[in-house]
């Protein structure tokens, strides 16, 4: 499809393919999609205003560029004044399929990570398309992912992020709404999955703003720590 192994010709030349850094390999993970699950921590749901009935997952899309790896500075983004963390458990998908099962979705895959959700919250508002507020540039920085061979599957175990070494996020992986295999199985009813897909999985409660000069990092229990500043607003 990039045509490097064709004699395809391109007018400009060709976007560079998003990898993600795998820890103690210098083999990286190619990313095709990028999906992500909204409300899925009860204390996360309620903080926000919202319904804790057990809706059906709500899922949305970041632009795979969006990706920015750990120990980076990003810009403070443009077009807010309410720039908001989630750290989140993310899934990297090695095999796809469509209508799979809860009870094969772990086969389908590779590894887990840790990372940021970044959001405009004062532009997410309930009613208003999630796009701009969630799907933009550098709004999803990632450690380097650890395959299942290493780490096993991560259900349970504690996520937490700080900033500037103060608590602002800190939970439990097993306290998802949606488990890891209820994601897969309901995501590949509407897309089908394909090998490089991520996928973050919701944030637990204790989101909040930060403002230039801060770092974040966040860690989970086995996998890789995360660890991002914020640079000067992008104006
Ligand atoms: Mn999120």
């Amino acid at each position: 499809m990039d045509g490097s192994d064709t004699q395809t010709a391109l007018a400009i030349p060709a976007p560079e393919r998003t990898t993600i850094e795998i820890r103690g390999a210098s083999a990286r993970f190619p990313v095709r999609r990028i999906y992500c699950v909204g409300r899925n921590y009860v204390a996360h749901v309620e903080e926000m205003g919202g319904s804790t009935d057990r809706d059906p997952p709500i899922f949305f899309q970041k632009p795979t560029d969006a990706v920015v790896p750990s120990g980076e500075t990003i810009p403070y983004a443009p077009m807010t004044e309410d720039f908001h963390f989630e750290v989140e458990l993310v899934m990297a998908i090695a095999k796809g399929g469509r209508n799979i099962s809860e009870a094969s979705a772990l086969e389908h895959v590779w590894g887990y990570g840790v990372g940021i959700d970044m959001t405009r919250r004062d532009i997410q508002g309930n009613n208003k398309p999630w796009e701009i507020g969630k799907s933009f540039d550098k709004s999803f920085p990632v450690g380097a992912l650890s395959p299942v061979s290493e780490v096993g599957h991560i259900t349970s175990g504690a996520i937490k992020l700080t900033v500037n070494g103060e608590t602002k996020q800190e939970s439990d992986i097993s306290l998802l709404i949606w488990k890891l295999p209820e994601i897969i199985a309901r995501l590949s009813e509407y897309f089908e999955l394909q090998p490089g897909d991520v996928i973050l999985t919701g944030t637990p409660h204790g989101v909040g703003p930060v403002v230039p000069g801060d770092k974040i990092h966040c860690t989970i229990d086995g996998l890789a720590p995360l660890d991002v500043a914020i640079g000067p607003k992008l104006v």
